[in-house]
């Protein structure tokens, strides 16, 4: 009994049985979502973000700024109201600018501005280009792609030193905001004016590899650019209006050694004139001439900053989506955002790093992303599986306090009904030893004892039987009988204790034909349901027995005049050790376990047992058998 009680605590406290495989299903769900979010996040090009840590980086100043050796040479407001003309530079101003700047030595010149023939006429170009071409250092870049792949009458004679310098704006990668992030160094395939300048262009070709490389400079669409290394403008560069140059009101050695910058920057033309750029994304402050002094300076440093491989972000991306998911999927939640804030720091310093030791700064955003959806992918499933547990552990305990009852309950049923039984068969032995009783009360005492005995009888056999039906080892023999038969046994048997309370059984047994079931079991269901409507019916009632064939089904329907059973308690009673807790039910002796074995003995039998009550006037249990 108590072995097979144990066995059956221990299937249902854990569940279905669990195989081993099934511990590793939850990192295999983690780490397979991981890829599919890292691949479709890879997907995504997240340029506006990419942008938005790219300008944040450099308005931190991450890249620490060294000194340009630059000067820039503007045709300003006051230049041009001195020359009367605010869109061109006069040719004869621009020729005295860049002999008086060549004079003092300088690096390189380059000329800037819509220097063609949508600006000038083709005889001053050709006096600006004789004027020009007569210095090894001195170029003329044009801001304006119209000139791209043009041959400009007049500027031809200039040749390699008439290059493209048009300043790059993101109009359509990164931001979309057409700010200015990077410096061309060649365009379909030409060096830039920049590129020329600051990489001796593609005379030598290793030189010009060499340059690209220590400039990080990376091929998009049909252009080589680099990223450019803001800093503040104002502080690094040094500034002339043109007219000053012209006058020659400038310090000595202002331009020896240095690369200057010549061009316009009038704040009539704005638009055309000044950049919007990471340090001033909202309006155009900076210059194209300062824009492209940064650019050139930038290359010429060889401080070009560049993006880190595509194979180094997938890697991070699925490495940080996989740790991500599963660290999510099983630690607290605490520890799980804690854990997501720390991979962001440290992506933040790995990025960091590698943006001062190789100048590459690393996509951040890919990685990033896949920490954030990993962390709130995982989180419904999270949810779910504790849900689930908790309905587990809410279930086993319920059914360890339905435990708890039935094991008390047993405890008192067994310490009160085989104790009292046992105390009177004792009582009455004694008082036999005792007393010289005549021979009618010792015969009156003795069939006491022999009632008393059968009813121990019976109550251990209900015990056994409940410890075969939970051990499973109850066997069911069939044979064709006759339920009227089996009836009228039990009838015979159960008549003296109804007798003994005046109870009248009345029959109403149809012809059946003959059907096949387990008589011994059968026998104990008819007498179980027999037996109750004699105990709980008051004395001086009638009880009804009934048979019925209706079709493939045998029907027994047994009705007392008893006290019937509240609606609340009908499915009650056919539970293991239940029994009503009402006075009358108290004064009756019972291990509650009579209906449970009526119902676990018919549905053995492919059956159903039925109830229908009404308290104060009587209940009809309900057999239904198949044939
Ligand atoms: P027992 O009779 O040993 O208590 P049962 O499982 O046979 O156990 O019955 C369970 C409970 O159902 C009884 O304690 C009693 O309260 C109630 N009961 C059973 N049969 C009847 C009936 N015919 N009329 C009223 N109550 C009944």
């Amino acid at each position: 009994m108590k072995a097979a009680s144990s066995e059956n605590v221990d299937l249902r406290a854990a569940g279905p049985p669990r195989r081993d495989w099934k511990r590793y299903t939850p990192t295999a769900i983690a780490t397979g979502l991981a890829v599919v979010i890292a691949a479709t996040l890879l997907q995504l090009p997240f340029d506006g973000l990419l942008a938005a840590v790219f300008d944040g980086a450099e308005r931190l100043s991450v890249l620490r700024a060294r000194d340009l050796p630059m000067a820039v040479v503007s045709y300003d407001d006051a230049s041009g109201r001195r020359f009367g003309d605010p869109e061109r530079i006069p040719v004869a101003a621009l020729v005295a600018t860049v002999e008086a700047i060549v004079r003092e030595g300088p690096e390189a010149v380059l000329v800037l501005g819509p220097i063609d023939d949508r600006a000038y006429r083709p005889e001053e170009l050709e006096t600006l280009a004789a004027a020009l071409t007569r210095h090894r250092n001195v170029y003329v870049g044009f801001t304006d792609d119209g000139a791209l792949g043009r041959s400009v009458p007049g500027m031809a004679s200039m040749a390699g030193r008439y290059l493209p310098a048009i300043v790059s704006k993101d109009t359509y990668s990164y931001g979309a905001d057409s700010v200015t992030r990077r410096v061309f160094l060649a365009i379909e395939g030409f060096p830039t004016a920049y590129g020329a300048i600051a990489c001796g262009g593609l005379e030598s070709l290793s030189r010009w590899n060499r340059c690209l490389e220590e400039n990080r400079a990376e091929s998009r669409g049909a252009s080589w650019q680099t990223f450019i290394d803001w800093r503040d403008v104002r502080a690094s560069l040094a500034r002339f209006p043109l007219v000053d140059v012209v006058d020659g009101a400038f310090p000595a050695q202002s331009f020896a050694g240095r690369y200057v910058l010549v061009g316009r920057s009038l704040s009539v033309p704005r638009d055309r004139d000044f950049v919007l750029t990471p340090l001033a994304k909202s309006r155009p402050t900076t210059s194209v001439l300062e824009a492209a002094a940064q650019g050139l300076g930038t290359l010429v440093l060889r401080q070009g900053v560049g993006t880190s491989p595509n194979y180094v972000i997938w890697f991070l991306t699925v490495v940080f989506a996989i740790v991500t998911t599963n660290v999510a999927l099983k630690a607290t939640p605490q520890r799980a955002t804690l854990l997501a804030v720390l991979a962001f720091v440290l992506l933040v310093l790995l990025s960091s790093v590698s943006l001062l030791l190789f100048r590459r700064w690393v996509d951040v955003v890919h990685p990033a992303m896949a920490i954030v959806v990993g962390y709130y992918f995982v989180l419904p499933y999270r949810l779910f599986d504790e849900y689930q547990k908790r309905w587990h552990y809410q279930e086993k305990s319920e059914f360890m306090a339905e435990l708890e009852e039935l094991k008390s309950n047993f405890l008192s049923l067994i310490s009160h009904d085989l104790k009292t039984p046992i105390a009177r068969i004792q009582g009455a032995a004694e008082r036999l030893i005792a007393e010289k009783a005549p021979p009618e009360r010792v015969e009156k005492t003795l069939r006491s004892v022999v009632r008393t005995t059968e009813e121990l009888t019976e109550y251990i056999e209900a015990i056994l039987d409940l410890a075969r039906v939970e051990s499973g080892a109850l066997p069911i023999h069939k044979a064709s009988k006759d339920l009227n038969k089996t009836v009228e046994a039990v009838l015979d048997e159960k008549a003296p204790m109804a007798h003994e309370k005046g109870i009248a059984i009345d029959t109403d047994l149809e012809p059946l034909f003959a059907a096949r079931y387990d008589e011994k079991l059968i026998r104990r269901v008819v007498a179980n349901l027999v037996e109750n409507a004699i105990k709980y019916s008051p004395p001086d009632t009638k009880i009804r027995i009934a048979t019925r064939e209706e079709g493939d089904v045998l029907r027994l329907a047994v009705t007392d005049e008893g006290r019937g059973i509240a609606p609340d308690e009908q499915e009650r009673v056919f539970e293991k050790f239940y029994r009503s807790r009402t006075a009358n039910t108290e004064s009756v002796r019972g291990a509650g376990l009579g209906l449970y074995l009526v119902r676990y003995f018919v549905e053995l039998h492919g059956g159903t047992v039925t109830l229908e009550s009404n308290v104060g006037t009587g209940s009809t249990f309900t057999v239904s058998l198949p044939t």
